[in-house]
């Protein structure tokens, strides 16, 4: 791929690396590349960061075609940049945009992008323990017609935010609200696809409940609202009995990059790993009866987020004494032990962007 650079006038003043927060510093570039219907992509640039100029009558705008990832490249203490597993976030881009009848990004573009932006903004990853640069690809419809139809032109674009921890308290337990009146996805609709209608359509449920104090909601399925789906934006993971249970990927959950990477390690430690509906009253009969001994959240953003607290109809139980479980500890230790490089990359998910 022949990539441009548009150099900028002037650069940014770096921010407080000890006070990044969750998205909200820009570095000083992002990547930009246009389809267009019988060309295909063309004009890849990386361009001072930026507004992106949008007609109105924009498809994006009116019908939501657009998907997005997300990752993060992590700073080695020998300084090294390295990156996590991004020929999977390329592939679940693609499934995005072929049910959202958008043009297929190939994976190999997919990733010499993300790492031409990232290798450009290599001073923009922060060193101190727990932060990162988030890395947000994304893409949408820009042509201009009122009607329903797939677009015609497109815009691939990664922007990159210097982050701290997801969780301003760290990797403490939160409470969740298992969520009954809303729905995120169903099966037959796009809960597979990572693409900003799915969170358009579940901030209702995250807005109500965490004016109650709770941080996130559980989801249940779309037809019955009896098996367990997944919280927010991660996965999620249950030790029941020594197992640890997860929702298979039957089309209405996202197939998480982190879920996935639990799955692999956790069998390699011995752990019985069972991807398999999970109603929720089974789940919080195993709360009361002290056989959950741990809930977790996985995704790239928070990595692991320990489950203190579930409410469900005005039922309530505390998992292991709301503290972080010790799988749930070692998941985490493991996981970012590899993504900064202190441990062995043995299965060959890291990338060095050089
Ligand atoms: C991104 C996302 C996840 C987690 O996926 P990772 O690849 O592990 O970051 C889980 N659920 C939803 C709804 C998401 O958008």
């Amino acid at each position: 791929m022949n990539i441009a650079t548009v150099k900028a006038s002037t650069l940014k003043a770096k921010p407080d690396w000890n006070d990044l927060g969750f998205g909200k510093y820009f570095t000083d570039y992002m990547f930009t590349m246009e389809y267009t219907e019988g060309t295909g992509w063309h004009d890849a640039k990386i361009v001072p960061y930026g507004p992106v100029s949008l007609d109105p009558g924009a498809m994006v705008l009116h019908y939501a075609q657009e998907v997005f990832e997300g990752m993060k490249a992590y700073r080695a203490k020998d300084g090294r940049i390295l990156i996590f597993r991004p020929e999977m976030n390329a592939r679940r881009m693609m499934r995005s945009c072929d049910r959202l009848v958008m043009p297929q990004l190939p994976e190999e573009m997919f990733v010499e992008a993300v790492k031409a932006i990232v290798a450009a903004q290599k001073d923009w990853v922060p060193a101190l323990p727990g932060t990162t640069l988030y890395i947000r690809p994304f893409m949408y419809a820009d042509d201009v017609v009122i009607g329903v139809h797939p677009g015609k032109t497109y815009k691939f674009v990664i922007i990159l935010t210097p982050v701290g921890s997801y969780y301003a308290e760290g990797i403490n337990p939160v409470k969740i609200h298992v969520e009954e009146e809303y729905v995120r996805a169903a099966i037959g609709g796009t809960g597979f696809c990572k693409c900003g209608g799915n969170y358009a359509a579940s901030i209702i449920a995250q807005e109500k409940v965490m004016k109650e104090g709770y941080s996130q909601v559980l989801w249940l399925d779309g037809a019955e609202r009896k098996y367990v789906e997944e919280v927010g934006t991660m996965n999620v993971m249950f030790k029941i009995d020594g197992e640890v249970w997860t929702a298979p990927l039957d089309g209405s959950i996202l197939p998480g990059v982190t879920r996935d990477s639990c799955i692999t390690i956790l069998k390699d430690w011995g752990v019985h790993v069972r991807e398999e509906l999970i109603p929720i009253d089974f789940l919080m009969d195993a709360g009361k009866s002290g056989k959950l001994e741990e809930a977790f959240g996985v995704g790239t953003a928070a990595v692991i987020s320990p489950i203190g607290l579930l409410r469900y109809k005005g039922d309530v139980v505390t998992i292991n004494d709301f503290k972080t479980g010790p799988l749930a500890k070692k998941l985490y230790d493991f996981l970012t032990g590899m993504q900064y490089g202190d441990l062995p990359d043995k299965y060959g998910w890291i990338h060095e962007v050089k």
